[in-house]
C-alpha cells in the first residue's frame, strides 16, 4: 500500500469526480421505462457536440475494445480489404480483432515508428491502389502520445468508397473531435478516459456512408454488437440489451459538468495543463516521446533519463506518493513513463505530479533539481494564464 493518498494518474481509467460517483450511486432505473429513456436521450444530446456529430449515439456495456470489435464486426465482411494505420499499440489491437473475426487475410497496414503518425499524403498514395472497404485510425495513441491528423486522413478516405473507423477512446472529451466535418464514419469511444466516468461503457456513432455497409448483409458475424439492433433501440431511448444503468447516470452527470464548464474551455484546459506537464517534465530531464506533428493533450509520454529504470520511477511514484502512473508493457518497458492529463485534471494535479516526479528522480539518482519541474510548469502556467 502507498504511504499517501491514492492518486489515479493513468492514461485511463482516470479519476472520477465526486458528483459523477454520486450519480452512479442513485437507484437503478427500469431500462425500459420513461426515466431511463429521458436520461439516455439527454446523454446522447450532450455527447453529440463532444463528438461533433448529428448521428444517433449507441451505448454498450463494454470496455473500449468491445466497441472496437463492434466497429469491425459490423462493417467488414470476409474477403473485404482493411487498411490499418498503425503507430503504436492500438493499431495492433485492431489487427488482432480482425484476425480473430476471420478477416486477417485481408488486413493491410501502413506502419510508422512508435511516436509518429501516418500522414494524410501517405494514406492518399496507398488508397490510390484502391479496393479498401475500411481504413482504421487511432485518434490518440495512448501508448506514445501521438495524435493523428484526422482532418487530413478523413479527407483522403472521403475521396474513396472506403469508410473511416476511428478509435477515440483516449481522445474524446480531451482533444477536439469533429466527426461529421472530418468524415469519420464510425467513431468509437469509452467512458473511463477523458469522459471521467468509471470503466464499463462503450460508445459508437455511425455515418450514413457506414450504415450502407452495415445494413448490407454480407455474412458479418454479429449479435450482441449488431449496430442495426442498437440503432433501432436507441431511437426509442433504449438499448437492445440491459445497459449498465448506473454508468449511464454517471456519464449523464459527467457530460453535464463538461457542458457547464463549456466544451471549448474543457479542451483548452486539457491543452494548457498537458503543456504545463510537458514543460515541467522537460525541466526534469524527461524528453518528450512523441515525434508526430500533433502531440497529445490527454497523455504525457516521456523517455526516462539514461541510467534510470522507468519501472522504478513508476513503483516509487506509487509507493512513496500514492501517484499511480503508467510505464510501458512493450519494447519500451523501463524506458518510458506515461501520465494521464485527461478528465477532471486541475493545475494542482499537474503540479503535484511534477513535485512527486522530481522527488522520485532525485531519489533514483537522476541529475536534476527536484523542484525544477514544478518551477517550469508554474512559469508556463503564469505565462499562459
Ligand atoms: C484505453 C484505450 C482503449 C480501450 O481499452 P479497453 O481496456 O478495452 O477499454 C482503446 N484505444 C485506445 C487508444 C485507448 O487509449
Amino acid at each position: 500500500m502507498p504511504k499517501s493518498a491514492y492518486r489515479l494518474r493513468l492514461p485511463g481509467p482516470t479519476e472520477v469526480p465526486a458528483r459523477v460517483l454520486l450519480a452512479t450511486a442513485r437507484p437503478v432505473l427500469n431500462h425500459r421505462g420513461p426515466e431511463f429513456a429521458e436520461m439516455l436521450g439527454e446523454t446522447a444530446d450532450m455527447l453529440r457536440p463532444v463528438m461533433g456529430t448529428r448521428n444517433e449515439i449507441m451505448v454498450f456495456a463494454s470496455s473500449g475494445t468491445g466497441v472496437m470489435e463492434a466497429a469491425v464486426a459490423n462493417t467488414i465482411a470476409p474477403g473485404e480489404k482493411v487498411l490499418i494505420l498503425t503507430n503504436g499499440q492500438w493499431g495492433g489491437r485492431f489487427k488482432s480483432i480482425a484476425t480473430a473475426l476471420g478477416l486477417g487475410n485481408d488486413v493491410e497496414e501502413i506502419e510508422v515508428a512508435w511516436g509518429d503518425a501516418v500522414s494524410g499524403e501517405a494514406l492518399r498514395e496507398r488508397l490510390a491502389g484502391g479496393g479498401y472497404a475500411a481504413v482504421i485510425a487511432i485518434h490518440n495513441e495512448s501508448s506514445t502520445g501521438a495524435v493523428s491528423d484526422l482532418e487530413a486522413i478523413g479527407a483522403a478516405v472521403a475521396e474513396t468508397d472506403a469508410i473511416l473507423i476511428v478509435d477515440s477512446v483516449s481522445g474524446l472529451g480531451g482533444i477536439e473531435m469533429r466527426q461529421d466535418d472530418w468524415g469519420v464514419d464510425v467513431l468509437v469511444s469509452a467512458s473511463q478516459k477523458a469522459l471521467m466516468c468509471p470503466p464499463g461503457l462503450g460508445l459508437a456513432s455511425v455515418s450514413d456512408k457506414a450504415w450502407k455497409r452495415i445494413d448490407a448483409e454480407r455474412g458479418q458475424a454479429r449479435f450482441y454488437w449488431d449496430f442495426r439492433k442498437a440503432l433501432d433501440w436507441a431511437k426509442k431511448g433504449q438499448t437492445a440489451f440491459t445497459p449498465p444503468v448506473t454508468l449511464v447516470a454517471g456519464l449523464h452527470e459527467a457530460l453535464t459538468a463538461m457542458h457547464e464548464e463549456g466544451m471549448a474551455n474543457v479542451l483548452s484546459r486539457h491543452a494548457r495543463l498537458s503543456a504545463a506537464l510537458r514543460a515541467g517534465a522537460e525541466a526534469l530531464g524527461l524528453a518528450l516521446f512523441p515525434s508526430s506533428p500533433i502531440t497529445s493533450n490527454t497523455v504525457g509520454v516521456f523517455h526516462v533519463p539514461e541510467g534510470i529504470d522507468g519501472t522504478a520511477i513508476v513503483r516509487a511514484m506509487y509507493e512513496d506518493h500514492g501517484s499511480v502512473i503508467a510505464g510501458a508493457r512493450n519494447a519500451f518497458r523501463g524506458k518510458m513513463i506515461r501520465i494521464g492529463t485527461m478528465g477532471s485534471i486541475s493545475v494542482e494535479d499537474i503540479l503535484m505530479d511534477l513535485d512527486h516526479l522530481g522527488q522520485v528522480l532525485v531519489k533514483l539518482g537522476a541529475d536534476c533539481d527536484a523542484e525544477a519541474g514544478v518551477d517550469a510548469a508554474s512559469t508556463f502556467l503564469g505565462r499562459n494564464g
